[in-house]
């Protein structure tokens, strides 16, 4: 069938079924992933655009396209609608990543779990600090991008979610109610991980870390604290120098360069080709670590495979911590150690 053949009827037609159904029945229906990027904006609404173009098609040529056969993104669908006439932008309120769910959530945690209107100073604060942590680039930004009465509007939401709060709750995502459950959870560590998101956007020590659909941001990792905080950690450890004087002082007092966690050398698996190499883990965690310089005895050395496993789900488990688990499954899931458990090496030894 012919790609693109669709008329501004087509359009009308199909974004009359989509208010019909709503966004996410309509792209349930036609097996469509939401993309937020470029929204047609039609009588002061939001419409998927790359949905839409495909559906479109099932007017005149017969049946929608499917998911697979636009895989060429959102490009050629933009197209197509502005040759019809249609405005497609940017959207007006591109979806809240974690990391400004946790500065607003933080907020509203510091006025009793109660939204702040529009007037509010601290919302005013809180507007500023999106600019700086900028989650989206530039050309997603319209105009309104997170004013004040986007903040203020985000804070009924959360507040609404609240377990406390009398009402129904409002539109919000389910990463809304994930981050207001972390600071229920965990209250202390959450308003620490907000206060140093504050502190290093305003330092600029902290760099805005933009949104992307292309998977760069490493998909398996959990870190409830935030994606700034965790680029700083991740940037600590791969700092060659800090690396380098780890090895060396580790060396120096006649230790091995093995993982701390399960003991692998690299060098005896690998010959001269692993001679040498380890990773390093920072293991203070991403809501204690402010912006002072790293201590070499913040660093562990950890095999790609052991670091791999303490990122991959929070809280992050301390080398000592994973060393327990590897005993405890050689051991057939037995505690490894004899008698009782030991104490778990406080994080920051
Ligand atoms: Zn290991
Ligand atoms: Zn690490």
């Amino acid at each position: 069938m012919e790609k693109g053949a669709i008329s501004r009827d087509d359009i009308l037609k199909t974004l009359q079924e989509y208010d019909e159904l709503g966004a996410e029945a309509f792209l349930d229906l036609y097996d469509f992933k939401p993309g937020r990027k470029f929204p047609i904006l039609h009588d002061g609404k939001e419409y998927d655009s790359k949905a839409v173009a495909a559906v479109a098609h099932k007017h005149s040529q017969g049946r929608p396209l499917t998911w697979g056969e636009l895989s060429a993104g959102v490009g050629p669908a933009v197209g197509w609608l502005k040759r019809e006439g249609f405005q497609v932008g940017v959207s007006r309120s591109p979806k809240w990543t974690r990391d400004e769910l946790i500065l607003a959530c933080d907020v509203v945690a510091k006025n009793g779990w109660r939204a702040l209107p529009s007037s509010d100073p601290r919302i005013a604060e809180l507007s500023d600090l999106l600019q700086l942590l900028a989650a989206y680039p530039p050309e997603q930004r319209a105009a309104e991008y997170r004013n004040r009465n986007g903040a203020a509007l985000k804070t009924v939401n959360i507040a609404s979610f609240h377990p406390d709060y009398d009402g129904d709750p409002t539109n919000g995502g389910q990463l809304d109610r994930e981050v207001l459950r972390d600071f229920l959870d965990r209250p202390a560590e959450m308003a620490r991980a907000a206060e140093l998101l504050r502190e290093g956007l305003r330092s600029g020590d902290l760099q805005p870390v933009a949104q992307s659909d292309d998977g760069s941001f490493d998909d398996d990792v959990s870190v409830p604290e935030g994606r700034a905080l965790y680029r700083r950690h991740r940037t600590r450890e791969r700092n060659k120098g800090l690396r380098r004087k780890k090895i060396e002082s580790v060396l120096k007092r006649g230790g091995a360069l093995s993982c701390e966690a399960c003991g692998f050398d690299f060098a005896k698996v690998y010959g001269k080709r692993g001679d040498g190499y380890i990773e390093c883990h920072h293991v203070v965690p991403l809501h204690v670590a402010g912006e002072g310089t790293t201590k070499l005895a913040d660093l562990a050395l950890i095999c790609s495979n052991c670091h791999r496993m303490i990122h991959r789900s929070a809280p992050w488990p301390t080398p000592a911590e994973l060393r327990l688990l590897v005993l405890e499954q050689a051991n057939d899931g037995e505690p490894g150690l004899p008698g009782p458990r030991a104490p778990m090496e406080s994080a920051d030894v």
